[in-house]
């Protein structure tokens, strides 16, 4: 058992914890990070799942990252290089025919199905694009930290800020329409407005159930598909890439960029406490009994495993506590690596090409992803699942031996409470399902990892397996994330900070709520003025 001194105690290692250990390291403030596991990245990880086969473990696919982040912490300097997919999406649909999106080609696909909806298609684009603008704007700000009120207050608060009220004006009317649907409405009430041919409404829509254990039909989850069309990748908006050597690569281009500002990143540190005394945090004890004190705790936990597990419930107000043991949390999601000896060939397109580049999305309509869910609710999961598949070895050749192939299952609709001993049948559903659409994948699997939502707590911390650290509903966003009145990365026990993405924007690697909670460590240490924040 040891005891050491620092400014800065971090707890989590994740991609967050780095970005806020990596602000505060630069502002000249001695920081130390305890990351539980033996690697740093938390849901941005890349490892070893079948011998000679690496992948992404959890997030699969980068867009969300923020440019300053990227800029700020020199990511490119320190390894990290992001390619584009050659195919943004590729639906193959039951009848044989299939949908191909990506720049240049989307109408003309869309046209397959739809002429009227072809049409309609840049001018969604435009307005689409023009609200994700508003929310980019809002990403690396501090909401407005409302005590009283409720969400309600607290969105027009927020959208008075200054670099957001100036893009909502710009907007004009149609598009302050177009930012409330988007708020209140679901993904499928506001695509039906839209179009009228399923798989231009599939596509978009899937977005709006990711990570979610929704139907598309659900109001709110016209906010989710927001959420996932605000990034960018090399400077091209909503643009989905691949990190070569997988979402690994990010976290140990942060850490190396972390390391050389000075942050001690202690692995293997699971924390088991954090040390309070007259009601502020201290530091924290790790489960071998040693102490780290500091003048700042930071947590890049999910907010319940914080203060469920680690925050003596004494020193935090009863009304917080209450709230946060209300906090929704649980996504429908199945993660699967699988090592391939070949590629797949799909019956709607058979030779090699772009599509096996392209984010392969398995769920035909709104229909489809509605039935999923209610399916889920009543039998634990779908028979007819939703299924993103990615294979990142087609543009990273340091994922998979010569000639074989890694790819990516991300699959939606699982109860967050999937029993463990379903995992295997849930596992080999998902893979007959990409073999119905492309026969003789099943053979193709040499190798394969299954995380349910219990894995995904378990190996990462994630409640409910919620990819997002807490559901991105209305009442938990904005000034309501995690807790109306803790807005501001400050919570209820002084000293005590939340960096993760259960704090302001919310889940994604984006780095925004670590970069944003240093912020405010900095303020409240004094040292704002100079660090450029
Ligand atoms: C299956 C899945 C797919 C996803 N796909 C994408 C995607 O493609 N693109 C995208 O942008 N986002 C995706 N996401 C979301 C994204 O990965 C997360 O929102 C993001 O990585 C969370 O980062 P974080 O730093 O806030 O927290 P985390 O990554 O959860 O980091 C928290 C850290 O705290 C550590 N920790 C936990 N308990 C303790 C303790 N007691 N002591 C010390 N350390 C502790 C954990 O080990 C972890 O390293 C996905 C997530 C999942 C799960």
């Amino acid at each position: 058992m040891a005891s050491s001194e620092t400014d800065i105690v971090i707890l989590g290692g994740g991609h967050n914890g780095l970005v806020c250990a990596f602000y505060l390291a630069r502002a000249g403030l001695k920081v130390t990070v305890l990351e539980r596991r033996g690697v740093v990245g938390g849901a941005a990880v890349t490892e070893e799942f079948h011998p000679g086969f690496r992948n992404s473990t959890a997030s699969y696919t980068v867009s969300l990252l923020n440019p300053t982040v990227i800029a700020e912490m020199e990511l490119a300097r320190h390894g990290l290089r992001v390619v584009e997919r050659r195919m943004s999406n590729f639906l193959p649909l039951p009848d044989g025919r299939y949908l191909a999106a990506g720049e240049g080609r989307t109408a003309a696909e869309v046209a397959k199905f739809s002429t009227r909806d072809a049409e309609r298609l840049p001018e969604y684009e435009r307005r689409l694009e023009a609200v994700a603008d508003v929310l980019r704007a809002l990403v690396l700000e501090t909401p407005p930290n409302l005590p009283d009120g409720g969400w309600l207050d607290a969105l027009p608060e927020m959208l008075k800020s200054a670099s957001v009220a100036k893009r909502l004006g710009a907007l004009g009317l149609t598009g302050r329409r177009d930012v409330l649907d988007l708020f209140a409405k679901s993904a499928g009430d506001w695509l039906d407005g839209w179009f009228e041919s399923d798989p231009i409404k599939a596509l978009f829509g899937f977005d709006g159930v990711v990570g979610a254990y929704t139907s598309p039909y659900t109001p709110g989850t016209a906010y989710v598909l927001l959420h996932h069309v605000f990034g960018e990748v090399n400077g091209r908006k909503g643009v989905w890439g691949h990190a070569l050597g997988g979402m690994g690569a990010i976290t140990q281009a942060m850490a190396a960029a972390c390391v050389e500002q000075g942050v001690d990143i202690r692995l293997d540190a699971p924390v088991a406490e954090v040390l309070t005394e007259k009601g502020r945090a201290v530091g924290a004890v790790t489960e071998a009994g040693d102490v780290v004190r500091g003048r700042a705790v930071i947590s890049n936990l999910h907010p319940r495993l914080l203060f469920d597990r680690l925050v003596d419930p004494a020193v935090v107000p009863a009304d917080f506590t209450e709230r946060m043991s209300r906090y929704a949390s649980g996504s429908g999601t199945f993660r699967m690596n699988v090592a391939l000896g070949e590629l797949p060939r799909f019956t709607a397109r058979l030779e090699p090409g772009d599509h096996h580049t392209a984010g392969i999305i398995i769920a035909p309509s709104l229909a489809y992803m509605d039935r999923a869910h209610a399916e889920a609710r009543l039998h634990g999961w779908s028979r007819e699942p939703i299924v993103e598949m990615l294979i990142p070895s087609t543009l990273d050749d340091s994922l998979a031996p010569p000639g074989q192939h890694v790819a990516s299952l991300f699959c939606q609709h699982v109860s967050p409470e999937l029993a463990d001993e379903d995992r295997e049948a849930v596992a080999d559903l998902m893979i007959e399902t990409v073999d119905r659409h492309a026969p003789g994948f099943k053979a193709s699997v040499i190798g394969r990892l299954a995380l349910g939502p219990r894995d995904l707590e378990r190996r990462f911390g994630l409640v409910g397996g919620d990819i997002f650290h807490g559901r991105l509903t209305l009442d938990q966003l904005f000034s309501a994330r995690p807790v109306l009145g803790h807005a501001d990365y400050r919570m209820p026990v002084p000293g005590l900070y939340l960096c993760g993405s259960g704090a302001h924007p919310g889940g994604g690697v984006t780095g925004a709520p670590g970069r944003n909670a240093a912020r405010s460590v900095l303020k409240d240490l004094g040292r704002l003025r100079r660090s450029g924040l």
